[in-house]
């Protein structure tokens, strides 16, 4: 059993027992992990009330590997993310992903591109403006860092390319935006956009319009320029998403049905 320090984002919090908690805890260094709080809920502990939901702490742990649970035996807040500025939207949008996040990763898998993510994406839902782009980019980005990023490219079949969709990713002249319009077959089960002659007899297929699957692979790039979904292609990317994700949980993933009331 050692002591190993991490920085971690609290995910989910259970009473374990009167005085006790046991917590999720979302960590830089290891990835998920679960560990008893001893006393957490005592008015005097060692935690400083850095245990609540989606705080981000700096914590000690005494990792044992026998056990499912860790023992934590320190916590010290590094911040709180003020995601109420936004409203209720600002908690539904913080709460849909940490959730995710805990759905969608395993125990102790460490992955810090996925802490900077949700870390960044927290920071992102203090401000109310353009709150369902962020929330989308941070999907995207999950489902690619976890290893479910869909083909957008070619064919999840067959590997052919799909070129309706490289159309749209150049500025639009008139040609270019009927092409963009046209409609693309998207596979829930393989993940994946699918050529013509692979999407006879496949099931769970959606169709969706190149322009959307264009704007997905904008969101996926690794760059800090803001990519603003225009209405009319944020519905249509919403409820892909949502297909894919329930496809891929098994379910609806907990917060599924706050979604309806984000706010622009
Ligand atoms: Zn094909």
């Amino acid at each position: 059993m050692s002591a190993e320090q991490a920085t971690a984002l609290v995910l989910r919090t259970y009473d374990f027992s009167e005085s006790s908690l046991v917590v999720t805890l979302f960590t830089r260094e290891f990835g998920k992990i679960r560990a008893l709080a001893k006393g957490a809920k005592r008015p005097k502990n060692p935690f400083d009330f850095a245990l609540d939901l989606l705080a981000l702490c700096r914590i000690v742990f005494l990792h044992k590997s026998t056990e499912a649970l860790h023992l934590l035996t320190e916590a010290k807040l590094l911040r709180r993310f003020r995601v109420e500025r936004s409203g209720l939207e600002g908690w539904y949008a913080a709460l849909y992903a940490s959730d995710l996040v805990n759905a969608m990763t395993h125990d102790e898998d460490a992955q810090p591109m996925l802490f900077d993510l949700l870390e960044d994406s927290l920071n992102r839902f203090q401000t109310r403006t353009r709150l369902k782009d962020h929330l989308l980019r941070f999907e995207w980005r999950l489902l690619s860092l976890t290893g479910h990023g869909p083909s957008l490219d070619a064919c999840v079949s067959c590997g052919e390319e799909i070129k309706n969709i490289a159309a749209t990713t150049q500025n639009s002249d008139d040609t270019q935006r009927k092409t963009s319009r046209s409609e693309v077959f998207f596979a829930l089960t393989e993940g994946g956009v699918l050529c013509p002659r692979c999407r006879a007899g496949k099931r769970a297929v959606v169709s969706v319009h190149a322009e959307a699957l264009a704007t997905l692979r904008l969101l996926g790039e690794d760059s800090d320029k803001e990519v603003h979904i225009p209405p009319s292609i944020y519905g249509e990317l919403r409820g892909l998403l949502n297909q894919y994700l329930c496809h891929l949980l098994g379910q609806r993933p907990r917060m599924h049905d706050y979604l309806g009331y984000l706010a622009g």
